[in-house]
């Protein structure tokens, strides 16, 4: 299912399928001056195959690897659609890692990349490393504008649930610095066109502070990782349950006692 919505020079084309939408999932491509932001999840193939033929594109920036991001690349490829994309995601897309069940029914498998990408580059659309969600997670800045796309930098305020990989200290100083830019619109990949922009990106940082404060506290006092997830991130919640740990909260205490 793709939803399009304008938001004058920006489209959002909001994205899910029948087992995305059971377990609350959606996810966002974007457009603007016809250069796509992302490209959806594998399962949605055809669809956004019509899409874009029926909305052509001058090329595609992906932000990452995860496969509700890049999970068309090998169909922008197959269409001739220059793509922009970091060299660890282009890696990471040519020998994908294979999925667990909870991903693979969500999204669909992504098809390996056959071969390098036909390179795309738009001087006013910056791909920008934040490599606190993952080691090849990038943002979009489009400084004519003051537009982020922010793809997983965000996500909401209060986010506790993690990759095993994750910095939420990195996320921090990355929330900050986006902050001290001050865009005047931010676009996250799950939640949408953000209300308060630069002002939800700081109540984040500030927030995501205060909880990797507290979970080092604990860890200094000799509690379990265990015992933090419980006391102070709410425990885990399904996904942390389906996933069988690698998208949970108790890896954002693992990541803090980490140092990460
Ligand atoms: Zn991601």
């Amino acid at each position: 299912m793709i939803v399009r919505e304008s938001y004058g020079d920006v489209v959002r084309y909001h994205t899910w399928n029948r087992s995305a939408r059971i377990a609350g999932l959606s996810v966002s491509a974007y457009r603007i001056r016809d250069v796509l932001i992302d490209c959806a999840f594998p399962q949605l193939r055809a669809e956004f195959a019509v899409l874009l033929r029926t909305e052509p594109v001058r090329g595609a920036i992906v932000t990452h690897a995860h496969e509700d991001h890049a999970g068309n690349v090998p169909l922008l490829q197959e269409m001739g659609i220059p793509v922009q994309l970091a060299p660890d995601t282009a890696a990471a897309l040519a020998h994908p890692a294979p999925l667990r069940a909870y991903r693979r029914l969500t999204w669909g498998s992504p098809r390996p990349l056959g071969g390098p990408v036909t390179p795309f580059a738009d001087p006013t659309l910056a791909l920008a490393p934040a490599p606190g969600h993952s080691p090849d997670h990038h943002v979009v800045w489009d400084a004519s504008t003051g537009t982020l796309f922010s793809a997983d930098l965000f996500l909401g305020v209060k986010v506790r649930l993690s990759h095993a990989y994750e910095s939420p200290r990195t996320t921090e100083q990355e929330l900050r610095r986006w902050v001290a830019v001050a865009p005047a619109r931010v676009f996250c990949a799950h939640r949408g066109l953000v209300p308060g922009a630069a002002k939800a990106l700081h109540t984040k940082a500030e927030w995501l502070a205060e909880m990797i404060g507290r979970v080092a506290d604990a860890v200094a006092r000799g509690e379990s990782d265990r015992a933090i997830t419980r006391r102070l991130l709410g425990g885990e919640d399904r996904t942390g349950i389906v996933s069988f740990g690698e998208y949970a909260n108790v890896n954002f205490a693992r990541a803090v006692r980490a140092g990460r």
